[in-house]
């Protein structure tokens, strides 16, 4: 215990997105289904103590990010005591960080407090600046509520603060310099993501999805774009934007995988643990929270399931092979 989260291909572990609900208020076409999704069963959510008692065998060994998501976390009701207690964990290299993926409809009531429990950084989800567009979209009229949440986030001088949208043809690949503008407007980043198979309805397909050099092109047209080096294991490639001081980033998970530096683990609401996205393979820690052992069996044996599931992890998510599995659960029940 304690040794680093080492892969057969010497990539080294430090990041842990920890899911903490399949749940949404909104339900983005890409990622849900409108109605009949199978929610997992409330029984099977981790609790906040097995998500610590995961997340502290994790730090031990060597994670130093956790990222909350889900679902949307701020539906968890105990979600302060979340962010409080992962952000008191050190891992041997010091303090962890905690940050969220959300789409910022709560932020308003909720930031105070997630910034005074040790939240570090946020990234808010917004596709679209219009309304209608949103609307369709998300299937819900909130775009005026998430855009209050970013207006919090700016104002609560969380940094940095970044806006994600997914790239969508005939969608809103109208639209990437108005976002650009509007982050660049509010003090964020703005980063587009290439859409990925990972819609509960399975419908995503090549052609519809806009590339990172389509995405460059559009943006290109408007601004200056000077790369910036030093990407480490960071899924987005970053851009400054001509003289703004404002950078873009992209994250081109299909068409240029990062799967190379890839650090990244995830563990889902209902406490099976991944090795990618796009895996089909969960390694699953609810009988080992749950089993009936001291407290010390139950770390030697959380550690030994991270250890065997990072142990098993692939060179690449392989998307582009004859034979690839979509996974079975959407990107809402495995964690964004
Ligand atoms: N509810 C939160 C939110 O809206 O950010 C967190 C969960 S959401 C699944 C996390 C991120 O995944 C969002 O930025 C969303 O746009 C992205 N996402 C969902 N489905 C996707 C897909 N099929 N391809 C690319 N990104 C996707």
């Amino acid at each position: 215990m304690g040794q680093p989260l080492v892969d057969r291909f010497s990539r080294v572990h430090h990041d842990l997105r920890v899911s903490l609900t399949d749940r949404c208020s909104l339900r983005c076409t890409y990622c849900m289904p409108e109605q009949g999704n199978e929610w997992l069963a409330k029984q099977s959510i981790l609790t906040v103590d097995e998500i610590v008692e995961v997340a502290t065998v994790a730090a031990a060994a060597g994670v130093t990010t956790f990222r909350l998501t889900g679902g949307e976390p701020l539906l968890r009701t105990d979600i302060v005591e979340v962010v409080e207690r992962l952000a008191r964990l050190t891992s041997p290299a010091g303090p962890v960080e905690v940050a969220m993926t959300t789409n910022g409809i709560r932020l308003p009531e909720l930031l105070p407090a997630l910034i005074g429990a040790g939240l570090g950084r946020v990234n808010i989800s917004l596709d679209t600046l219009d309304r209608e567009r949103f609307h369709k979209l998300t299937r819900r009229d909130r775009l005026d509520d998430v855009i209050r949440g970013i207006e919090a986030a700016r104002d609560s001088g969380l940094r940095p603060l970044k806006i994600n949208a997914v790239a969508m043809r005939g969608i809103n690949d109208d639209e990437l310099v108005d976002l650009v503008a509007f982050a660049i407007a509010n003090e964020a980043e703005m980063r587009f993501i290439e859409q990925m198979p990972l819609d509960a309805g399975h419908t995503w397909n090549r052609e519809q999805m806009v590339t990172r050099d389509e995405i460059l092109t559009a943006l290109g047209r408007r601004w200056e774009l000077e790369p910036i080096p030093g990407r480490g294991g960071a899924p987005a490639e970053r851009w400054r934007v001509g003289d703004t001081g404002s950078v873009v980033g992209v994250i081109a998970s299909v068409t240029a995988p990062f799967c190379g530096a890839c650090d990244r683990l995830r563990l889902t609401a209902d406490g099976q643990l991944r090795n990618c996205l796009f895996s089909v393979d969960e390694y699953d820690l609810l009988p080992v929270l749950r089993s009936d052992v001291s407290p010390d069996e139950r770390v030697a044996s959380v550690d030994r399931v991270l250890r065997n599931c990072v142990a098993n992890k692939r060179a690449g998510h392989a998307i582009d092979d004859p034979g690839f599995l979509q996974p079975a659960r959407g990107m809402n029940a495995i964690g964004g």
